[in-house]
């Protein structure tokens, strides 16, 4: 497979493959770690994402 962000052959690398969704959802193929964060933080991904975990237990929000 080829990594989404970069086009290279993953398993030249040291892959992660991340599910998204469904249990049984096509995994999302990347190199590394470094592949997958970039990825990640380009597309914004995470923002707004977070779960407002609190250590008191009640929602941040
Ligand atoms: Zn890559």
């Amino acid at each position: 497979m080829d990594c989404v962000y970069c086009g290279s052959a993953v398993e030249e690398h040291d892959p992660v493959y991340v599910a998204e969704g469904a249990i049984d959802a096509d995994p999302v193929p990347f190199c590394n770690y470094a592949c997958l964060t970039t990825y990640v933080e380009e597309q914004g991904l995470t923002d707004d994402a977070c779960c407002h975990w609190s250590p008191d237990g009640e929602r941040a929000d």
